[in-house]
């Protein structure tokens, strides 16, 4: 068990990405907290993995919002007395053209990626320093490196996140702390399953055709990147032994992007 003892939080775990990560955290040992706003959600992923004779909490917040955040890491604190891992995986989608945007998706988008990993990363920071170590992830995308159609405020969002890492990587480096960012290509999440039809919409084409066309024609064997793979990498940066390995972005995406 590659995370035996860990104490990890991951933020969008009552659903695809988030969810399969604390999955796999907990089956390598570690102790999880399932944070998410969706309650039913985390409580059910939480359950589950406690049925497994796992050790998993859920935790209810919404990362934007700065009150919830100190009251849910303060409730992990208090359950397992330390935090070891962070992954700041929450996110959302909006996929419209920038000259039709509004002001307000635009904040939305980037509040839940950006404000939300700032607050998290900072209340995890102070922990983490008390304690004298631990390891940052951040949920990027291949749309931390490359730009789509349709989604300006995404792209924008996911490419802030490298330097929020490497800022972290050199402000945490005294205190024992790594960050690192997972770039991910499409993963068949309900974030994604959403988008197929709207870009068909947007696009005019069929959704067959966003699949194909939009979403995989870079890739080297015309696959989705899975979940469990995502969760893999996850599990790689977070138990590195070593402080060679930060302010670095991995980009797991079945070749679509490459480096
Ligand atoms: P998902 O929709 O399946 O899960 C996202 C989770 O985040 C949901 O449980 C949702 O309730 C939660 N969430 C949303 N806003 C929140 C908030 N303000 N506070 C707390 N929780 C909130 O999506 P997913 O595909 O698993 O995406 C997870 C992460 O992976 C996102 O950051 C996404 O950008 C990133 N990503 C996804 C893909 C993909 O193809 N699915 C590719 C690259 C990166």
């Amino acid at each position: 068990m590659r995370l035996r003892e860990q104490v990890a939080l991951v933020t969008g775990a009552a659903s695809g990405i988030g969810r399969q990560i604390a999955r796999t955290f907990a089956r390598e040992g570690a102790r999880v907290a399932v944070a998410d706003l969706d309650r039913g959600g985390a409580e059910e992923v939480a359950a589950a993995l406690c049925a497994e004779g796992r050790q998993a909490i859920p935790v209810i917040m919404d990362v934007t919002d700065e009150a919830q955040v100190q009251t849910g890491i303060a409730r992990v604190l208090d359950t397992f007395g330390r935090m070891d891992i962070l992954v700041s995986n929450a996110g959302i989608q909006w996929v419209c053209p920038l000259e039709a945007l509004s002001l307000q998706d635009w904040r939305r988008v980037l509040a839940v990626h950006l404000d939300g990993a700032f607050l998290t990363t900072r209340a995890a920071l102070q922990q983490m320093y008390r304690q004298g170590g631990g390891s940052i992830l951040y949920m990027g995308s291949v749309h931390s490196k490359e730009a789509s159609r349709l989604k300006a405020p995404y792209v924008t969002a996911k490419h802030g996140l490298l330097g929020l890492a490497r800022t972290v990587a050199k402000e945490g480096a005294p205190h024992g702390v790594r960050a690192n960012v997972i770039c991910p290509g499409f993963v068949r999440t309900p974030l994604v399953e959403r988008q197929i039809p709207e870009q068909a919409r947007a696009l005019g084409i069929s959704a067959e055709a966003v699949v194909r066309e939009v979403m995989l024609r870079e890739t080297v064997d015309g696959e989705f990147t899975t979940m469990e793979e995502v969760a893999e990498a996850a599990v790689f940066l977070a138990s590195f032994e070593s402080r060679a390995l930060t302010g670095q972005s991995l980009v797991v995406s079945h070749g679509w992007f490459m480096q």
